[in-house]
């Protein structure tokens, strides 16, 4: 039975994974989330029982959360962990521009998607190393894409940083683990129908009209077809959730 677990899992793009893996009877989800007692997960728990899914906190602010959620998620997760998809993330003032960006915001988007995930993988990374699928996703963005960064000169700007740091975290440690056959994939989930999508619709409504964010199952869909596809290399890169590559 190939395990999965999703970090901010009771909403959005998460809880869209999360739904779509128990689609499938042979899948085992762990849901990782802030609040125990949100009613996405109330409503899941009552609808699959515990061989099926369950459930542990975890607090991206708050890394002593962190390992005690790894603690937790070994009791669980006896032959370990196939696949560990750090998805949680927050974008705070995507209409700020460099001079109006507030640094103690900036702060608490870094903690929050660039350090808390380090803390995510290096204490998930025993349980990931006993598992089959041995598979680390970070969920990034396209905004993070120095490449394209003149192109969204204006858009996102710290949270753009702290993804493209994110990157680079998964960059490096992915040639790493690589060497141990754990293979490292980022991923961009699209432009989704979500809270966080729904701050930037002004930028594209101004920028690009003709587009239009996609629906969570979609991008759910396509986020975990991109992340069983990605295979074992030494090259880490930057998936769009379309399965194209795209630049850093
Ligand atoms: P949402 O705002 O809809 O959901 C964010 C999720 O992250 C929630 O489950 C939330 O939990 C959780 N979360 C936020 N802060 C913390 C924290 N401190 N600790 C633990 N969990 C936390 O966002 P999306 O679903 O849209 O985004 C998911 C991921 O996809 C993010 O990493 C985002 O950067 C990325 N992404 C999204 C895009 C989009 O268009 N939506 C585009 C590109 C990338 P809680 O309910 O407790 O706040």
């Amino acid at each position: 039975m190939p395990s999965y677990l999703v970090t901010g899992a009771n909403r959005g793009i998460g809880l869209g994974i999360s739904k779509e893996l128990l689609k499938s009877p042979e899948n085992f989800v762990v849901a990782a989330v802030r609040n125990l007692n949100s009613e996405s997960i109330k409503e899941l728990q009552s609808q699959y029982s515990q061989d099926r899914f369950a459930v542990i906190k975890i607090d991206y602010s708050d890394y002593s959360s962190i390992e005690k959620a790894a603690e937790e998620a070994a009791k669980i997760l006896p032959n370990g962990l196939d696949y560990l998809i750090s998805n949680a993330g927050i974008s705070l003032q995507e209409s700020a521009s460099f001079e109006t960006i507030d640094l103690k915001v900036f702060e608490e988007e870094l903690r929050v998607n660039t350090i808390a995930p380090v803390e995510v993988i290096r204490s998930f990374l025993p349980l990931v190393r006993k598992g089959t699928a041995k598979k680390i996703a970070l969920v990034t963005t396209i905004i993070s894409s120095l490449g394209l960064a003149p192109n969204m000169a204006t858009l996102a700007i710290s949270y753009g940083a702290t993804k493209a740091a994110l990157n680079m975290l998964a960059r490096k440690w992915g040639a790493v683990l690589y060497q141990e056959g754990i293979t490292t994939v980022t991923v961009h989930p699209g432009w989704v129908d979500t809270d966080l999508g729904s701050t930037i619709k002004d930028y594209w409504a101004q920028h690009k009209p003709d587009l239009k964010p996609i629906t969570v199952q979609q991008s759910a869909e396509d986020t975990l077809r991109v992340i069983k596809d990605a295979k074992l290399e030494e090259n880490i890169r930057l998936y769009n959730h379309t399965g194209a590559e795209l630049p850093w």
